[in-house]
């Protein structure tokens, strides 16, 4: 075996540890799977155009934190805690609370012209992402470093908004909800549940605050809501069975992906042969390396649906960690063509071709992560392996441009203008990569020399 995949072979171990692309080191962190960023960018849809923002433009962001919040920052951008997935009972819920975050964007409450506000902003969403880059190449505390200064200085200054602005907000989150057709039953219930603590059992009190105590939840409050809400024609419009049914399942593999596994199987008991339990379940027992039980649940997932991508792209996941890469190829082709090929599914597909350590299969993963990165530049995993291979293929001027992306996104300004600069000597003059790289180095100057003004 080769020695420069060790690395590589261990990254994978402690990062891509399942396939939702992550950052598993620190307490908050950008947490990315195909299927629940597809889910909420579905749910969103119909309010975006309601609040007559531009559809592409509006981001949805998950951040892995236990605690019940959802917040705006950076312009068009609306965060939402995998502890909201975890407590809301229906899709309805969730798109009450992106009603509201949407309200609090086209009032601008997200929005400051300050550059220096502006800087942070980019940091946290960066360095969240870069999490992963910086603990791939061997600094796992540098990473963690990172991603928590970036985390207080954009989120500290962009919470809490005051009474009148939440006021506000509301009658821009009942309109949307109104003009997107979607009763808001599930924004009053989630806004209810919050105010009287009756989430259920597992959230400590400061858990279920966070979102209370960023917009403030008052009796009074939830009242003009209703009455607002309860005038609409939507009111008693029914909900879509099919977001539900895909919710159902986008929080079952969240919490058999994030929950100790015990509490997975308690709260998905194997007599449950429903499929958000197997689901669930399946990721469970990843988690403890029961491969065989893994499998077993994704197969009982295929058999109901063969053509499912997120159950092939599970499988493959499970196989691709066990060991077993050359199987893990099948499934993750499928469900690549299957989505047209995903970035995200892409670039794991990318993975394992890379781990076949199979000459042959370079050529073919050279290419899915190059597609993966021109879709999802943020995703420094995908990066990194396609440094690794440009690298095996003896490409070192790609090799550098590769590391010099997953860098500056890492904010390792000094490595980023070192590996622009050496791709930029090598790479063909005016091609799109060369000017990509003096970007990079034109941005790594810029950072750097910021950075020594301050001091
Ligand atoms: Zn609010």
């Amino acid at each position: 075996m080769p020695r420069r995949f060790q690395p590589l072979a261990l990254a994978c171990a402690l990062i891509a540890s399942l396939g939702l692309a992550l950052e598993p080191l620190a307490a908050q962190s950008i947490l990315r799977d195909a299927e629940t960023e597809q889910l909420l960018r579905d749910m969103a849809a119909p309010l975006i155009e309601a609040s007559e923002l531009e559809p592409g433009h509006v981001e949805l962001v998950l951040i892995n934190d236990p605690s019940i919040n959802a917040f705006v920052a950076g312009g068009q951008a609306i965060y939402v805690h995998t502890g909201l997935i975890e407590a809301a009972e229906t899709a309805e819920e969730v798109q009450g609370v992106l009603a509201h975050e949407l309200g609090h964007i086209t009032a601008g409450h997200a929005v400051r012209t300050d550059e220096r506000t502006r800087a942070a902003t980019n940091i946290s969403l960066l360095s969240l992402l870069l999490g992963i880059g910086a603990a791939i190449a061997g600094a796992g505390d540098a990473a963690m470093g990172v991603i928590a200064a970036g985390q207080q200085a954009a989120i500290g200054s962009f919470l809490s908004f005051n009474r009148d602005q939440e006021a506000a907000t509301d009658l821009a989150g009942a309109r949307y909800l109104s003009g997107a057709g979607i009763s808001g039953r599930g924004m009053i219930r989630f806004f209810e549940r919050l105010r009287g603590n009756e989430i259920r059992a597992g959230y400590s009190q400061a858990d279920e605050a966070a979102y209370a105590r960023t917009h403030p939840l008052t009796g009074d409050r939830i009242q003009v809501l209703r009455d607002l809400l309860e005038k609409d024609p939507a009111w008693d419009a029914p909900a879509d069975a099919e977001l539900q049914a895909r919710f159902v399942r986008a929080k079952a593999k969240l919490f058999g992906y994030l929950a100790e596994p015990q509490r997975t199987l308690r709260t998905y008991p194997p007599s449950d042969t429903s499929v958000p339990a197997r689901y669930a379940r399946a990721y469970a027992y990843h988690k403890e390396a029961r491969v065989d039980l893994a499998l077993a649940e994704a197969e009982a997932l295929l058999a109901a649906e063969p053509d499912n991508p997120w159950f092939l792209e599970l499988k493959g996941q499970v196989l691709l960690e066990s060991g077993r890469v050359r199987e893990a190829l099948a499934p993750l082709r499928r469900a690549s063509e299957l989505t047209r090929a995903h970035p995200l599914i892409a670039a794991m597909l990318g993975h394992a071709l890379i781990a076949t350590e199979d000459k042959a299969n370079y050529a073919e993963a050279e290419q899915v992560l190059r597609a993966s990165v021109q879709r999802d530049r943020y995703n420094p995993f995908a990066w990194y392996q396609l440094g690794v291979v440009y690298e095996a293929r003896g490409d070192i001027p790609r090799a550098r441009l590769a590391s010099a992306e997953q860098q500056v996104m890492s904010r390792r300004y000094p490595e980023a203008l070192q590996n622009a600069q050496a791709a930029e000597a090598y790479l063909p003059y005016g091609s799109p990569d060369w000017l990509r790289a003096q970007d990079i180095a034109l941005e790594a100057r810029a950072e750097l020399e910021r950075a020594r003004n301050r001091r």
